[in-house]
């Protein structure tokens, strides 16, 4: 690797660090020539295989802004879209293969965002599964009534304890 203060087509490694979950190795190199230092991140590559054809390297940014749009005006922040891009990176990672269809992508990104927020899930799933009519709204919206029943009943807050939550007009 060549010393990006000097160009010089060497360094040497003088420390190196495995970050704590193991999906990373830091390199402290110095440069033999300007005796500059200066690190790397050596990560397993993650490759986007296009519907083109073509592939590119996988970036959580790009996921982050594939989401963006369909969070807008929702209570989503920076913060949790980062999270969430992190997240879909661990799921393709964990798949164990190094390249992955921009499909899949689209199917990682369902599960952690209708965790983070129903409304900018639905608009997500309409873009990305192609909804054409009402009824696919009304599937999805079913089966995240039936999560949200699920959770509730495991979170020992039915019966009986969901009617706070759930206030409904009395007039
Ligand atoms: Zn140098």
């Amino acid at each position: 690797m060549h010393c990006p203060f000097c160009r010089h087509a060497d360094s040497r490694v003088v420390d190196s660090r495995t970050a704590d979950d193991g999906s990373s190795i830091r390199r402290r190199r110095q440069c033999p020539n300007c005796q500059r230092r200066f690190t790397t991140i050596e990560t397993a590559s993650l490759s986007v295989v296009k519907r083109s054809g073509a592939t590119e390297p996988f970036s959580r940014d790009k996921v982050v802004a594939g989401v963006r749009k369909a969070c807008q005006g929702r209570p989503v922040s920076a913060d949790d879209l980062a999270l969430l891009a992190q997240r879909v990176e661990e799921t393709l990672r964990g798949s164990g293969s190094a390249e992955i269809d921009a499909y899949e992508i689209g199917l990682a990104i369902l599960g952690p965002l209708r965790e983070l927020d129903e409304v900018a899930y639905l608009r997500f799933a309409s873009v990305y599964q192609a909804f054409d009519s009402l009824d696919d709204f009304d599937a999805a919206i079913t089966s995240l009534r039936a999560e949200r029943a699920e959770r509730e009943t495991a979170a020992g807050t039915a019966p009986g304890g969901s009617v706070e939550e759930a206030p409904t007009a009395s007039t």
